[in-house]
């Protein structure tokens, strides 16, 4: 790892015009950021966000060298609190919260999200949402079964499909993403995100040059437009060298953007070198085909990955290469989403093709791909539920 990339934050939570009690809770550290959004009333929102934004703030002092493991475990213990808890103390019954964390270590940032919390990067002018929503509405855009305009107006727009708490045990969304100097992170609520669309955030982001002046006029902003929610932001600054060579992405073939991919899986976080990992799936089919042609088709029948089929993003069936000059693979669905509306450090990886297990991996994970341009956000509700 390289030096580290200097940090500056800046933080703050608001009530709004409309909540009695403010169930946002975030963090804002030396290398650890988070934000968390409460729900479950009676005060009971206001516990469950506060003990997953201090399980993520131990992190600051000590991520035992495994940043994105420490993450993810500090999650899966807040979930499991707050879930304990809700079962057995009878006023915190139904409580849950959002999570959306960033640890950075040296130059890489390692997120961790479960809800409709965001956080967005700002870099070289430019928005790019980094989390995706799990709501309702979310899923149905991503399935194309409701377009971003419906999803606004839709009556189940504050439902959410993950949030901690709600289950004795819970998916983490995590990503990596490697730093610039000139990058900014924004984690908020939904209480932000209802109120301000992403161009006038990008405008407030990038325009300022003080961090704790651009959360200041935010929260104002999301005030002045009626403030029906907790409104929470956190911003980070990043100072350090820009646009770093990535000598590991250097013989990437498609790289549009010139950024490092990033990885949706833990799994996958670590294996970022594009050249070797299709060494690995070219000797694969030499050694299937070496097998016998009937054991290739069966195993290619069962091998799955998402890639870009022209400029469409698509699920295919087989292998993310053209080996030996058989095409070794087919597309099995297309998505709506196009390759230009897929945030830039994401595209990368698409192009390369991100294996999965089966057609339902690669279905959800065709529905966390981040965005260019984010999908609209769902403005909060009282009866918005876990
Ligand atoms: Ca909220």
């Amino acid at each position: 790892m390289t030096a580290a990339v200097k940090l500056a934050a800046a933080a703050l939570s608001d009530v709004g015009k409309a909540r009695e009690i403010n169930e946002d809770a975030e963090y804002a550290g030396e290398r650890v950021f988070a934000v968390a959004d409460g729900l479950g009333g009676h005060r009971a929102g206001e516990v469950a966000s506060r003990i997953a934004i201090e399980a993520i703030a131990e992190l600051d002092h000590d991520m035992s060298g495994d940043p994105a493991g420490s993450l993810i475990e500090a999650v899966r213990n807040a979930n499991r609190e707050v879930f304990e808890r809700a079962q057995h103390e009878a006023d915190l019954r139904g409580m849950g919260t959002t999570i959306t964390a960033v640890a950075i270590d040296g130059t890489r940032a390692h997120f961790a999200h479960v809800g409709d919390s965001r956080c967005y990067l700002f870099r070289d002018g430019a928005i790019s949402q980094v989390t995706q929503d799990h709501t309702l509405v979310a899923r149905m855009v991503a399935e194309g079964k409701l377009t971003q305009h419906q999803a606004e107006t839709h009556p189940q727009r504050s439902i959410l499909t993950r949030a901690l708490g709600a289950g004795a045990d819970v998916d983490v969304d995590t990503l990596e993403l490697e730093l610039y100097g000139g990058d900014r992170l924004l984690l908020c609520s939904d209480g932000l995100t209802a109120t301000i669309p992403d161009e006038e955030l990008r405008e407030y982001a990038t325009k300022r040059a003080d961090l704790a002046s651009i959360c200041r006029a935010l929260v104002d902003e999301a005030n002045a437009r009626g403030g029906p929610d907790n409104i929470t932001v956190v911003m980070v600054g990043v100072e350090g060298p820009r646009h770093r060579p990535e000598p590991m992405a250097e013989a990437a073939p498609p790289k549009p953007e010139g950024r490092l991919a990033t990885a949706p899986k833990p799994e996958t976080a670590r294996r970022r070198r594009v050249p070797v990992r299709l060494v690995v799936w070219a000797s694969i089919v030499l050694v299937a085909l070496v097998a016998g042609t009937i054991g290739v088709r069966s195993w290619l029948s069962r091998s799955w990955y998402v890639g870009v089929d022209g400029t469409t993003v698509a699920i295919f069936q087989g292998l993310p290469t053209d080996a030996i000059g058989d095409r070794l693979n087919n597309v099995k669905e297309r998505t709506r989403i196009t390759l230009d509306q897929v945030a830039p450090f994401y595209r990368p990886r698409l192009q390369e093709g991100i294996r999965v297990a089966d057609l339902a991996a690669a279905r959800a994970l065709v529905a966390r791909i981040p965005r260019s341009t984010a999908t609209p956000a769902p403005t909060p509700s009282p009866s918005r539920s876990p």
